[in-house]
């Protein structure tokens, strides 16, 4: 039969693995870590349980449709709640919004209380939807790096609504177009950040995003979000995927412009095909460093990093949901700081994720587990320790203003996430979240393909490759990717 080894068991490695076993290959995943699941996995301290990484979970049928391939009922194995409020945001003014997942709410809920005129709201969610139904089929479901995906018809019409799109304009400027308030433009230029990306420059395309949070919805697993990596793992497993951990892969194995098999430990191990989850920047910098090396797309610049605190809070607050935004009040300055000065901001927009919100085991009783994060420039050498120590004490402060509170003494137990170690633990660019940012209107172009264009055998899936970063997009990297192995010859 016929051999496949995959090199990262991050969640697009998990789900290329299913998808290839279940097209009949024998399926060998190596994985550095000694667990599954790369940023998506979780940590433990004290009673405490956090999701490590990704926090916001949008497109479920993603991964449902994994279990649907395999032939199992998804409810069976992974399930999951749509939330009634996407998130709580909060202003230190005492203004406060809620983003009520039934839109005609969230559109009363904010001419209430910031005097946005409702319409406006239902007016640009009808924009994003427009955007995503003209190029959801395009972008996101297809390799952009076949002639075919360019002269079928999808394409030709998306060609005809460039303008309209967006793609001449920015996030920020569409939506200072959209909205009269200050506070709502702000809202709506966050959905930049959910693939690292900076509203000033992005362009107005990225206005996609929010048409997933609002129109479809944002959902959460019931067993929090690591359950999407052990849910698929486990799948993997039922369907004989063999996991090798504690498991680096030194080089891909090239013979006569064919990849042939990977090196670990000093070990040959031979396959069929090669399909590697790493990101690509590490992966021609280390196991392909003897092939050709595609500069232009490796020197895109790179999402932002994220700083995050892992807080044991000894106390409930009833007024936080389970995604809780405390915004800045300079977000101009603030993403100056990120993507051009390299640097931390002094008031910066802190992100409060709390899991024991819908899943109570998630922190002792009367008690809650903080997820803090901020968004951060990915790592260029930085003096990191003394920005993170600043850092703290600004989240702190934002924290106490905006909550009327005093966090510090609530704090039991701490753990840190930064650029660093995110780039340490899974191998990634600078730390970065989402591999390339999406500051400019070429940057879904200058993504890596699923496959390589010289080396025979060779396929690629995961946040640093087309589609882009993020969940939903990994996991569509690699039904892209095993579209693609299974148009090419029986490899026997
Ligand atoms: P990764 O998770 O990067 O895993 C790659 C795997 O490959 C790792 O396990 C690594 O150990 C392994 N590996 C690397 N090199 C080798 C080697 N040589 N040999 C063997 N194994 C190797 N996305 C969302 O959708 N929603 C969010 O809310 C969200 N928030 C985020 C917050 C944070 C703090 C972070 C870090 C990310 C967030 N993301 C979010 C992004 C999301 O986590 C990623 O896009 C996605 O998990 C990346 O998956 P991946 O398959 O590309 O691989």
């Amino acid at each position: 039969s016929k051999s496949a080894i995959v090199i990262g068991a991050g969640i697009a490695g998990l789900a290329a693995s299913i998808r290839l076993a279940i097209k009949g290959y024998q399926v060998n995943v190596f994985e550095a870590n000694a667990f599954p699941g790369g940023k998506l996995s979780e940590i433990e301290i004290k009673g405490y349980r956090f999701d490590a990484g990704p926090s916001l979970f949008t497109l479920p049928e993603q991964v449902e449709e994994l279990f649907q391939l395999a032939g199992k009922d998804p409810k069976e194995h992974f399930d999951y709640i749509k939330l009634p409020v996407a998130c709580h945001y909060f202003w230190e003014d005492g203004a406060q919004v809620k983003a009520y997942a039934d839109i005609n709410r969230f559109a009363d809920e904010v001419e209430t209380k910031l005097g946005e005129p409702a319409d406006h709201v239902r007016k640009s969610l009808k924009r994003s939807a427009f955007i995503y139904e003209s190029l959801a089929p395009l972008f996101m479901h297809r390799s952009l790096h076949q002639l075919k995906t360019w002269t079928n018809k999808d394409a030709l019409k998306s060609y005809l609504k460039l303008g309209k799109l967006g793609i001449f304009s920015t996030m920020y400027k569409a939506n200072a177009r959209q909205f009269k308030q200050a506070k709502m433009v702000q809202l709506f230029n966050r959905y930049a950040t959910y693939n690292g990306s900076n509203p000033y420059e992005t362009p107005a395309t990225l206005n996609i995003i929010p048409h997933l949070e609002f129109n479809i919805g944002a959902f959460f697993p019931k067993k929090g979000m690591h359950d999407i990596t052990l849910s698929l793992y486990k799948l993997a497993l039922e369907l004989g995927v063999i996991f090798k951990f504690n498991s680096k892969v030194e080089e891909i194995i090239v013979a006569n412009q064919k990849a042939i098999g990977v090196k670990v430990k000093g070990q040959d191990h031979l396959t069929d095909i090669v399909v590697n989850n790493m990101d690509m920047v590490n992966a021609y910098k280390t196991i392909l460093k003897e092939e050709k090396q595609p500069k232009l797309l490796l020197n895109q610049p790179k999402s932002s990093s994220a700083l995050i605190f892992y807080w044991g809070i000894k106390k409930v607050f009833p007024e936080l949901d389970l995604h809780n935004i405390l915004f800045s009040e300079d977000y101009k300055a603030e993403f100056d700081h990120i993507f051009h000065k390299k640097r931390i901001y002094e008031d910066p927009t802190v992100y409060i994720n709390i899991t024991s919100v819908y899943k109570p085991d998630d922190a002792p009783e009367g008690c809650m587990n903080w997820f803090t994060m901020i968004n951060v420039p990915n790592n260029q050498g930085q003096n990191w320790d003394s920005m993170i120590n600043e850092a703290r004490k600004n989240i702190i402060a934002k924290i106490n203003r905006t909550l009327n509170t005093d966090i510090e003494p609530l704090i039991e137990v701490e753990d840190i996430l930064e650029p660093r170690t995110i780039e340490s633990r899974t191998s990634s660019a600078n730390g970065a979240l989402y591999g390339n940012s999406s500051n400019n209107m070429y940057a879904a172009f200058l993504r890596h393909a699923n496959y390589s264009s010289n080396i025979k055998n060779l396929y690629f899936c995961g946040g640093s490759v087309h589609p882009g970063g993020g969940i939903p997009l990994c996991l569509l990297s690699a039904k892209i990717m095993t579209e693609m192995v299974s148009k090419e010859k029986d490899p026997k």
